[in-house]
């Protein structure tokens, strides 16, 4: 008990407040051998947890899956899911939530870990999870905190000592999330298709209490709804903004938290063209880049539907409240990524005309195939690109350089703008999966100095620069789900 004081665990389980259904009991796997793989120290100060503890048999033990924290049992959590198009009942099939953290500066955090053996909601899978997938996790989603994108983030991977079928026999692995909650759009269907409107509403007020604890009494639900959509709409703008693609956002895997959730078979773009699909299983390129706006808006009108019995008492009412909200998606959509954009391009003012010069350079970096972050980057420091010696770039470029002067701020203000918003480093496909290649053969020393390079993609640090070039075969990287 006093080395658990000394760890700084502050655990609770909230979420059991909720009816059964949402949730289940698990008693978890214990596997033979485990071993830590990597911490994260930064992260685990911020909750105010003492990393130096972290080597104990006692948290090892915790990381893989084989104790329990605080004496708090673990639960799986029930939701349900559009799976491509498809609506299915799922739940946590190889995640168990081992509680909520309270940090020191009083925010709740959702301690939970992937790949930890079987669950009730398991259906055929093995509950388990590759070494090579939980780093990939591990690695994009803390990239993707760098790149200040709300974000699930990654605390610890641990190993078994237990092999797992994969296409080859793969190192199984155990990754230890912290999510702001893991409610997802799923949970809403879950309890919708229950058809218990109890439940719903008990669902929807424990949500607002935990994400929203400000929305007014007022059609608190409608309110809620709206949220949701603000911070979704802003969260795919920002994927948008530096060429993410998350690759299989089905509903489950939408979070109401609006932090990016579930990094399976995503990646970031290389050279810039809006039907780039990574996922093995995405033959219709249903999440491709340019769809990720319009199937999030898609997701939140299943999610808008769930709420309908709780909107109005006349259903008709509900569903043209609904619809007024949904219509808001777009536009506010648009508003955070233009505004993302005008940032990338130096722009501190406003001009009707902005968004045509956005789309000239995309079309024209489309037909020259031209790498979407180092497009960016060099305009951002003065660098060459092969595409800026053409004449339709260099067209655009005086338009460009025009529109820049039509603004007060001066050159370096411009560039200081554009360096915050214009990455130099990005996880790149082909250098994580050399990482992860070494990694799995026992070497984490690619793998730490990648990490380390992409804690500040806005800083233009010299360590940086060996991650920048693209890869030499174009982009036949393909992601696999489920791994
Ligand atoms: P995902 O595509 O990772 O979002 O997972 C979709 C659903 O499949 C979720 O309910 C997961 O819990 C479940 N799942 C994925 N992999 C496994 C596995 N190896 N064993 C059991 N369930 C799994
Ligand atoms: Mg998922």
């Amino acid at each position: 008990m006093k080395n658990k004081q000394k760890i700084g665990w502050n655990m609770e389980c909230s979420f059991r407040q909720l009816p059964e259904p949402f949730y289940t009991v698990v008693q978890p796997t214990i596997v033979p051998s485990p071993q830590l793989v990597i911490a994260n120290d930064e992260l685990a100060n911020s909750l105010g947890l003492d990393t130096a503890q972290f080597q104990t048999e006692e948290m090892v033990a915790v990381f893989a899956g084989n104790a329990e924290i605080q004496g708090i049992e673990p639960i799986a959590q029930a939701y349900a899911g559009h799976q491509f198009g498809n609506f299915t009942m799922l739940g946590d099939g190889r995640a168990l939530l081992l509680g909520e953290h309270l940090t020191p500066d009083g925010h709740r955090v959702d301690i939970q870990l992937k790949g930890a053996g079987r669950t009730p909601y398991s259906r055929g899978g093995d509950g388990r999870a590759a070494l090579g997938s939980m780093l990939r996790e591990y690695i994009i989603s803390e990239a993707m905190h760098g790149l200040n994108i709300p974000t699930t983030r990654s605390l610890a991977v641990a190993v078994t000592g237990e092999p797992i079928m994969r296409q080859t026999p793969s190192t199984g692995a155990v990754l230890t999330r912290v999510a702001s909650s893991h409610i997802r759009v799923g949970t809403f269907q879950y309890a919708a298709a229950k058809q218990v409107v109890e439940d719903l509403r008990e669902l929807a007020d424990y949500t607002i209490e935990r994400h929203f604890p400000d929305i007014r009494p007022e059609n608190r639900y409608l309110s809620l709804l709206e949220q949701v959509i603000a911070r979704q709409a802003s969260l795919i703008a920002k994927w948008q903004l530096v060429g993410f693609i998350h690759g299989v956002m089905n509903t489950d895997n939408m979070a109401i938290s609006g932090e990016t959730i579930d990094y399976g078979p995503c990646a970031f773009m290389d050279s810039y063209d809006p039907q780039t699909v990574f996922s093995s299983i995405d033959a219709q390129g249903r999440y491709s880049y340019r769809n990720q706006p319009g199937i999030a808006e898609w997701n939140l009108t299943r999610f808008a539907e769930t709420l309908v019995p709780l909107l109005h008492e006349e259903q008709a009412e509900a569903v043209k409240l609904a619809e007024d909200k949904l219509s808001k998606f777009a536009e506010i959509y648009v508003m955070e990524w233009l505004s993302g954009m005008r940032a990338k391009l130096g722009l501190f003012n406003q001009e009707q005309a902005d968004e045509e010069l956005i789309m000239d350079l995309l079309d024209i970096m489309k037909n020259h195939q031209a790498d979407y972050t180092n497009t960016f980057r060099s305009l951002t420091v003065g660098l060459q690109e092969e595409m800026f010696n053409k004449p339709d770039f260099e067209q655009w470029k005086e338009r460009w350089t025009d529109r820049l002067q039509r603004q007060p701020e001066n050159a370096k203000a411009i560039e200081e703008l554009m360096k915050r918003h214009n990455p130099s480093i990005i996880p790149r496909n082909h250098r994580v999966e050399d990482a992860l290649e070494a990694a799995e053969k026992g070497n984490m020393a690619p793998f730490m100095k990648l990490l380390h390079a992409l804690e500040n993609p806005y800083a233009y640090l010299p360590e940086q620069q060996e991650y920048v070039a693209p890869p030499e075969d174009g982009t036949s990287f393909q992601t696999y789900c489920g791994t």
